[in-house]
């Protein structure tokens, strides 16, 4: 499939470019968009069309959210390879079960799709609510803790979250990919996904604290130079992995919901 390939590679070339992607993330991209357009052209037109939806929001404001997130978050804009893949693996793996299946329209449909919604919910959930800035608080303390941190939720990123759910579910029946009458699946399994993302975000996704800035943070080497310490959490769940339960668990109310 040269052309499937080729049409991928042209587009994760553009996001590098555009400083979307990483290059080990480009790489990524093309692996997961060369997939979808195998299973099928309406699989390939979902994935460029959620991609488009997310990464208009996350370059809304890029720079005020850069700024206000700097000492937060573990990763900033330009996705790697590892973010590609918890966010799109899932709808990957569904699209090699329908080119090993030939069958379109089945249930891979219907939880992949719904695993891409959910990643979509929630990135443009912290996309705009970073953007909007209004404080936050942490689901675990219900304090109010810094634009970005994960586990948090604000009223604006929650209208996002919901808003987007039913963007990405209205995508995938346009399209094609899912049939009409499942169109509520797909946004009930994308805001759940979402959902667990921020319960597992708050709960158990490792907390890091910088002892020279006294500010909580999700990177190892905070923003200031200083090594960060442990605080809370299971220590090797990352974000990326958090993001894997989020798809994950999307595409099992999915399953569970049809
Ligand atoms: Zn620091």
């Amino acid at each position: 499939m040269p052309w499937a390939v080729g049409i991928a590679l042209l587009i994760a070339v553009t996001s590098w470019r555009r400083k979307s992607l990483r290059p080990s993330g480009a790489i990524a991209a093309t692996v997961v968009g060369a997939l979808a357009l195998r299973a099928g052209y309406t699989w390939g037109a979902f994935l460029v069309l959620w991609f488009v939806w997310v990464t208009t929001w996350s370059r809304l404001g890029r720079a005020r959210k850069a700024l206000r997130t700097a000492g937060v978050v573990e990763k900033g804009a330009e996705r790697d390879a590892s973010q590609v893949l918890a966010n799109g693996g899932v709808f990957a793996l569904a699209a090699t079960i329908v080119c090993t299946t030939g069958e379109l329209n089945g249930s891979a449909a219907l939880w992949g799709a719904s695993a891409l919604a959910a990643a979509g919910a929630d990135t443009v959930a912290t996309e705009i609510g970073t953007w909007v800035g209004a404080a936050p608080r942490s689901v675990r303390t219900w304090r109010i803790v810094p634009p970005g941190t994960s586990g948090a939720v604000s009223a604006a990123g929650s209208v996002a979250m919901g808003g987007s759910a039913l963007v990405l579910a209205t995508l995938a029946v346009a399209i094609g990919v899912v049939p009409a009458g499942q169109w509520w699946v797909v946004a009930v399994a994308a805001v759940g996904g979402a959902v667990m993302d921020t319960v597992v975000g708050a709960m158990v996704q490792a907390r890091r604290w910088c002892p020279v800035c006294e500010a909580a943070t999700e990177q190892r080497r905070h923003s200031c130079g200083a090594t960060t310490e442990p605080r809370g959490g299971w220590p090797w769940l990352g974000n990326d992995a958090v993001n894997l339960v989020c798809t994950a668990s999307a595409a099992a109310f999915a399953w569970l919901l049809a």
